[in-house]
């Protein structure tokens, strides 16, 4: 191991020798893994990226070697800045203790895995030059390509200006609430809807390099969506982009003749409680074989409300969001399905507001605000509410100020 010392220069410190000493003699016992040492340049180090189903965190580069260039995929992530600092200084590097494996991306081809055990050393200089733009990246699709091509849930890289956000809400899946923006991005070549999902934070204006980003369907509009593997990168002014268009906002009004809200209760672990009864203390979690507190539950509400356009029926659905805001839901209520869609059914008309196909907002809106008509004095619907439901009339009635 100390042969490593004299001709290359240790970029991780202490403690490497004897971590490498362990992982030799796991890797002899484990003579299915090829365990090797490579050299080459470090190009397109990603960002931190976290497991689908694990909890592991890992990136990726690419190592140009004498002959090949890998995919490299390290899963110390301690070792990020290292690799970082290798591709920006364009300095040779040493992997010693890294494995082969087949590469899940391209047939024929293997992956250099780097774990904790692996040693990163940097190099005076290499027999060959480094080469510039290298990339380990799936190429970036054009948006028009993706529309053309339409499989869903296939996975694609795209580089996009992002044009205007349309939504940015809490959305609840399976009871547990993830922050949920949706924007309109371009290419040169048209325009899309993406969804962007937790914390992610895309500006408008820039342009953007999304890897992994997955492709919907919904309404026959096709759509993207972040995923858990997603990377994001703001990259240079990359020209000309599809302009937004202000005619794809429409909105229309209608009369509401019906309405449904289902109310789903998830345990702590977002597991679906089924007959789930509020007032008992605790509910059993088939799954979890275990009881959990009730008030502990999580709940998430989904409906519709039947409209009426010109004649024709809409069926406008509802999100948990939607039905908070709509009805003014802010606390732990009675979240029963009966009272929720009478509560949506008080009113007359509904406005839907959409970029496309996209529905950007639900709110209602009173007989004669809809159309420039009399006011009706006998509004059965009014007489039905409540004080306190009228105070809920008031409040969305500032809305449309
Ligand atoms: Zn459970």
């Amino acid at each position: 191991m100390a042969t490593y010392k004299n001709n290359v220069l240790d970029i991780e410190g202490y403690g490497q020798d004897m971590m490498c000493f362990r992982v030799f003699h796991r890797v002899m016992a484990d003579s299915k893994r090829k365990c090797l040492e490579v050299e080459g340049y470090v190009h397109d180090v990603s960002e931190v990226l976290q497991g689908k189903s694990s909890n592991v965190r890992y990136f990726t580069a690419l190592l140009q070697e004498a002959n090949q260039n890998s995919r490299v995929v390290v899963f110390d992530v301690q070792k990020h800045n290292s690799f970082q600092c290798a591709a920006r200084d364009r300095s040779p590097v040493k992997l010693s203790f890294v494995e082969h494996s087949p590469s899940k991306q391209h047939n024929n081809t293997n992956d250099l895995l780097v774990k904790s055990g692996t040693k990163v050393s940097v190099l005076r200089r290499l027999e060959f030059a480094r080469e510039d733009g290298l990339t380990s990246r799936a190429p970036v699709r054009s948006l028009s390509d993706i529309q053309r091509d339409v499989r869903e849930y296939q996975r694609v890289t795209v580089k996009v200006k992002v044009l205007r956000m349309l939504q940015d809400k809490e959305s609840v899946v399976r009871g547990q609430k993830l922050r949920r923006k949706s924007v309109v991005v371009a290419d040169s070549s048209d325009l899309i809807l993406l969804s962007l999902w937790g914390d992610h934070v895309m500006t408008i204006g820039e342009w953007y390099i999304l890897t992994n980003v997955s492709v919907r369907v919904f309404k026959g509009m096709t759509s993207l969506s972040t995923t858990m593997q997603t990377s994001l990168s703001v990259v240079e002014n990359s020209g000309p982009a599809k302009e937004f268009v202000e005619e794809d906002v429409t909105s229309v009004v209608g009369e509401i003749v019906e309405a449904e809200v289902k109310v789903d209760h998830f345990c702590p672990k977002h597991h679906l409680l089924e007959n789930i009864n509020v007032a008992t203390h605790m509910t059993r979690c088939t799954k979890c074989a275990s009881f959990c507190k009730t008030s502990k539950s999580r709940v998430e509400m989904r409906g519709h409300i039947g409209i009426t356009v010109d004649f024709v029926q809409r069926r406008i659905p509802l999100d948990d969001a939607e039905i908070r805001e709509l009805l003014n839901l802010n606390g732990r209520e009675n979240l029963d399905s009966h009272a929720l869609a009478a509560k949506l059914l008080v009113h007359d008309d509904l406005k839907v507001e959409m970029w496309r196909e996209f529905i950007t907002r639900v709110l209602f809106v009173k007989k004669d605000d809809a159309v420039d008509a009399p006011k009706d004095g006998s509004d059965e619907a009014a007489a039905a509410v409540s004080n306190g439901e009228k105070d809920e009339f008031d409040n969305l009635d500032s809305l449309f100020d």
